[in-house]
């Protein structure tokens, strides 16, 4: 059956092609993490349906190239207007989809999801450098529209973070191939159906549902992608390099982190524990997350006691029901992987003083997949648990003496997506955002994200930056024209 009804919304989980729905003879199982069902079987697109979609992105283009930077602005407010108007059916399925919040998706995630699409819209109105004078001559700089963008994303925050680059693209004048997550592809069916009825052309957008080696491989090696944006995984993102190497093509890549929270003596311990535990939310699916606790002496067993507490108090349960904090990993693939990495440390000698295992009463009742939040201690610099990015609710707490010691330990790692420091004195703060090797510092914060600031990571984290102009430098062929002094006929 090509069309499902998911949390009460029909959902079409054919691919989206050049205007039209397009079935592949084979499909997968999409199964929802809140209790183990089968919720859809999604059509399993490969290189013929890979090369489906860039040919219909490539006769989309020059269309879609040439139209104003006001009539792109008008179709993509549409299309913001759409999403407003679907934000509970789009809040729904995405939870199903891929276990996260209700909560959040209606009251964070979704609207985000609508101003990813309408702040690029308007922010490309305002691009614009200075001309300059060469000896008379005068350079102009302009943004230039560059072709066909594949997109290929995770399935922690799926829709989010897809808009978070197709906003760009199309407002940019590109036109996309979106390869959703096997995991979670089902909101990226309903975007093509808003994207649709808001006017969005045939073939400037179009969707091919697939495995990650079947359909993603064969879409960013295709020689008629101009660009290559992807969020994911490191090992992921070198097989992907490769293969856009092969045809110079440019690459955006935001992959993940080993994030630090920096505690120091003077900081503010309530707001220090309010951080801390605020990294278990989406069950610590999330790149950002400032999993490694680092806290200096003077408050270190204080710390402990009180963010021990707190955690304790954490609750898990049904993604749906408003009042539960954390709700279960994503499949049961990746809770096995989480728990890998849990027996691991343990056999290396690291003690567990919170969790240490899936919840398992809740799995037996529900047949989902959910996991305990879990706290690491005795763990040393070299071990796997404070290296490799785990993607759970998994966090390690370790202390420190002088702030070189707090920053030296910070720094290594080879990420480097993020850096969160609580301390109540501003020179520090000055002094050690500066030190800490991170494409972006929180000070006496967490997650606070303006669209229109640079983000990406340092180190292995990933390779540039997007968000407001360094989107477009990216999407677009930046361009310098150059006028010589004379006269025009
Ligand atoms: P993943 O790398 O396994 O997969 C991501 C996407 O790539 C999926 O759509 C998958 O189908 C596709 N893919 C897999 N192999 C491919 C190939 N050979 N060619 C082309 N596409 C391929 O990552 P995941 O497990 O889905 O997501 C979790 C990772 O994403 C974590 O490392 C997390 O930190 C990272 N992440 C980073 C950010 C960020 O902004 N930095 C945001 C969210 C998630």
């Amino acid at each position: 059956m090509s069309i499902v009804t998911v949390a009460g919304v029909e959902v079409d989980t054919r691919h989206w092609i050049g205007g039209e729905r397009i079935a592949s003879a084979d499909t997968f199982e999409d199964v929802s993490p809140l209790d183990g069902t089968v919720i859809a079987d999604v059509s399993r697109g490969g290189r013929a349906e890979v090369d489906a979609a860039v040919a219909a992105a490539v006769a989309a283009f020059p269309a879609w190239a040439r139209t104003s930077v006001d009539e792109r602005a008008a179709v993509l407010h549409r299309v913001a207007d759409g999403i407003e108007a679907r934000i509970e059916d789009l809040a729904q399925v995405e939870t199903r989809d891929n276990g996260s919040l209700l909560r959040s998706h209606r009251r964070g995630v979704m609207p985000r999801v609508a101003m990813n699409i309408r702040f690029f819209a308007d922010h490309l109105r305002t691009l614009a450098h200075p001309d300059f004078d060469t000896r008379g001559h005068r350079n102009h700089v302009t943004w230039d529209p560059a072709g066909v963008t594949a997109i290929v994303t995770p399935w922690n925050a799926p829709l989010m973070l897809a808009t978070w680059r197709i906003g760009p693209a199309l407002a940019a004048g590109n036109t996309v191939v979106a390869k959703p997550p096997e995991w979670a592809p089902l909101t990226a069916s309903l975007f093509a159906d808003i994207a649709h009825e808001a006017g969005l052309p045939a073939g400037v957008f179009n969707v091919v549902q697939g495995l990650g080696v079947e359909a993603g491989a064969p879409l960013v090696a295709h020689p008629d992608v101009r660009r290559v944006c992807f969020t994911g995984s490191v090992p992921t993102s070198v097989r992907i390099g490769e293969a856009a190497a092969r045809n110079t093509t440019p690459v955006s890549f935001e992959l993940g982190g080993k994030s630090p929270l920096l505690v120091f003596d003077d900081a503010d311990l309530d707001l220090a524990v309010d951080l801390a535990v605020e990294q278990f939310d989406n069950s610590g699916q999330v790149c950002l997350a400032a999993v490694r606790m680092l806290v200096q002496d003077g408050i270190y067993d204080e710390f402990r006691s009180r963010f021990l507490a707190r955690a304790a108090e954490v609750t898990q349960g049904d993604s749906r029901d408003e009042s539960v904090d954390l709700g279960p990993l994503v499949s049961r693939a990746h809770l096995d992987r989480v728990d890998g990495f849990v027996k691991r440390a343990v056999a290396d000698g690291a003690q567990v003083i919170l969790g240490g295992g899936p919840n398992d009463e809740l799995n037996a009742a529900t047949g989902g997949f959910y996991y305990r939040p879990t706290v690491f201690e005795g763990v040393g610099p070299e071990q796997e648990i404070t290296c490799q990015e785990v993607f759970g609710p998994v966090l390690t707490l370790q202390r420190f003496s002088t702030e070189d010691d707090g920053v030296a330990m910070a720094n290594d790692t080879e990420y480097g997506l993020a850096a969160t420091i609580v301390t109540g004195s501003q020179e520090r703060a000055e002094r050690v955002s500066s030190r800490v090797r991170a494409g972006t510092v929180w000070v006496n914060c967490f997650f606070v994200r303006d669209l229109s600031a640079p983000f990406g990571g340092s180190g292995r984290s990933g390779i540039g930056r997007e968000g407001g102009t360094w989107s477009f430098d990216f999407y677009c062929d930046v361009k310098n024209t150059v006028f010589a002094p004379r006269g025009w006929n």
